[in-house]
Formats: structure tokens, sequence, C-alpha cells
């Protein structure tokens, strides 16, 4: 069974005209599996906030059903809600902290909350503020730490009360490159070590591509494309899911590019595409070279998603136009290759 589903799930809003509705989420059917780590994308406005709110049982949905741990939540109680909400975690873009208390104090205060003893808090938060690495840090207020810095208490707040499920709505959306990479790293270990499931909603596909197992692409408040990281990136069939994906692994060159590649290679231009394993990159510039053609890589590049190697590049061919013809011809037998005008 998995440990979030929803079936059918819609969530409308009264717009700001009068008689007018806003369908945030629409008809969403969505199995998020303990362990996974599932990446939410789409534009501003798709519906991504709405489906983490109806998860966390924040709001309720106008239709459908959501179950989170074997326990049906469109029907709960106000109390049997916050129950249900103690077992889920949350982190912000803004991270959304309590600039009146100290880092310790943030991290503990679901517990006091929770009415855990003081000192099972004190062991608690030592524990949790060592495993996102802020020991040091612990008397420190918010605004003295960098966002990196505050995003790990963000994170440890989050985990303070032992939740099964961590959301994460845009955590690194407001970090620099390389502070976005150390919370990934973090909210990695946090799914390893602690075993908690996460969902993280962005519209950056270089976080998905780092951290998501499992990618669910959002538009108009429908769930258009969902499915394991890899197939995702290497084959997206939406066209939204494709510009996503371009954002990240240029394909063919557009016509801009072309144009400039054009200024300085006038041989035949050729992208082909490593999606598949099993066909090395040297078996494919063997084709090539035993063919007397030259040849030169003019654009595009090669990614790792889950682990896995996939890309396009584009290849300039200079030679005897038949040998050209015939080394396009083996080279698009082992892989898909696309001509470039
Ligand atoms: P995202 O997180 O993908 O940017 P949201 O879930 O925030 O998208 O919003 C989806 C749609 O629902 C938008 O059109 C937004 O304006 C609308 N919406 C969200 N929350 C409310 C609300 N409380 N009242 C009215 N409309 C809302």
């Amino acid at each position: 069974m998995p440990l979030i589903e929803l079936r059918g799930v819609s969530k409308t809003y009264p717009g700001s005209k009068r008689g007018e509705t806003v369908h945030a989420v629409r008809d969403v059917d969505l199995a998020v599996e303990e362990g996974e780590i599932v990446g939410v994308v789409g534009y501003s406005g798709a519906g991504k906030s709405t489906l983490v709110r109806l998860i966390n049982a924040l709001e309720p949905a106008t239709s459908g059903s959501i179950t989170v741990a074997g326990t049906e939540i469109t029907t709960l109680s106000e109390r049997r809600l916050q129950r249900v909400r103690r077992g889920i975690g949350m982190i912000f873009q803004q991270f959304n902290l309590f600039h009146s208390r100290t880092v310790y104090g943030n991290v503990a205060y679901p517990l006091v909350v929770a009415g855990v003893p003081r000192d099972e808090q004190h062991a608690r938060v030592v524990e949790l503020l060592t495993f996102v690495g802020l020991t040091d840090k612990a008397h420190a207020h918010p605004e003295q730490l960098s966002g990196g810095q505050k995003q790990r208490v963000g994170i440890a707040r989050a985990l303070a009360t032992g939740p099964s499920i961590l959301l994460a709505d845009e955590a690194t959306s407001a970090l620099d490159p390389e502070t976005t990479a150390d919370v990934l790293g973090l909210l990695r270990k946090v799914n390893r070590e602690l075993g908690v499931t996460i969902i993280v909603i962005t519209h950056e596909m270089d976080v998905v591509r780092s951290l998501a197992d499992r990618v669910v692409v959002m538009e108009d408040g429908r769930v258009v494309e969902q499915g394991p990281a890899f197939d995702l990136f290497t084959r997206p069939q939406h066209p939204t899911t494709q510009r996503f994906v371009r954002t990240l692994i240029d394909d063919v060159p557009d016509g801009p590019t072309t144009e400039a590649i054009r200024r300085h290679h006038d041989g035949r231009l050729v992208t082909v595409s490593f999606r598949d394993e099993s066909v090395s990159q040297s078996a494919v510039f063997a084709e090539i070279i035993r063919r007397g053609v030259e040849f030169e890589l003019v654009h595009g590049g090669i990614e790792q998603v889950g682990g896995r190697a996939f890309g396009h590049l584009t290849l300039e061919l200079r030679g005897d136009p038949g040998a050209v013809s015939d080394a396009v011809a083996a080279v698009g037998a082992l892989v898909e290759t696309t001509e470039v005008a």
C-alpha cells in the first residue's frame, strides 16, 4: 500500500470576481511509496503548493480521497487530523523560522508543543543539531545564519517529532547553487538514514535531477505526466515536461544556436542522443572513424540522472559525402539521431 495516495482529488477556491471558481487542483491521482523521494514540478500557479496543503491536511479537498499511512484524512475530525499532521514535517522557501528564538529554541519548539519532557527535549535537540551539522550554532539567532544554515535549522525543526514524511515547498529556491547542493545532500541523508519519505516541490529541474526517484509534472492543476526520473528526463512525452527538461539538458540546437555554429562549421550537423547505456559512445564514434569521416563536437552535453548517463551531442561530420552518409546511417542504426538543418 502506498504511504500517500490521492484519488480523484480536486480543490477549488472562490475567485476574485463574483461567481468565479479557481480550479487549483483538478482530478489528481498520485501514489507515493514509503521511502521514495518524489519531485513535483510545474510553473508558478500549477497547483503544487495547494497539493501539499491537501496532503498535510492544512486545507480540505473539495472532492476525492486522500490516504496517509492508510488513514483516509478527508473525513477526519480536527483532533485526529492533528495527529496525522504530527507525522508530516514541512520546510519552506523562506524557512519560516521564529526570529525571536535561538536555533535551539526553534528546533525545540515542536517538542514543547507536543509536551515532550524537558530532558528528552534536550537530548533530541542535540541529536538533531548534530544530524544537520549545526551544534556550534545552537545559541545563535536566525538572522546570524546564512540561508543554507537557516534551511538546516528548518530541516531539524521539521524532523523534531520524528515524522515519516517530509514536504519541501521550494526549499532551495532562495539559495545559491552551492548552498542548494548542500541542502539537497542533507535531504538525501534524511531519506537514506532516517527512511523519511520526501516530496519536493520545485520549479528547478536540477533539484529534481539530483534528488528525485520519481517525478510528477503539474500544469493548470492537473498531473500531466509522471514516472521514474530517468524515464521522464530521457523520454519526456508532454510538451511541458519537454520544456522543463530542456532547461537542464540541451538537445537539438535551436535556430540562433545553429546559426552561431554555422559561422564556423559548414559540415553536416547531426545530433546524437544517448539514452540507452547498452550503446556506448565509443561504439558510435567508431562507426564514424571507421569510414574515414572526421568529426567535431559542436553542441550538447552528458548529464547524470539517477546515477545513469544521458544526453545529446551534436556532431559536425566532414569528409567524402558518401562516407558521411554511410556514417550517419550506421550511427542512426545504433542510437537516435536528428539532422540539424
Ligand atoms: P503553485 O504552487 O504551483 O505555484 P498554487 O497551488 O499556489 O500553485 O496555486 C494554484 C492556483 O490556485 C493558482 O491559480 C492560485 O492563484 C490559486 N490559489 C491558490 N491558493 C488560493 C487561495 N487560498 N484562494 C484563491 N486561489 C488560490
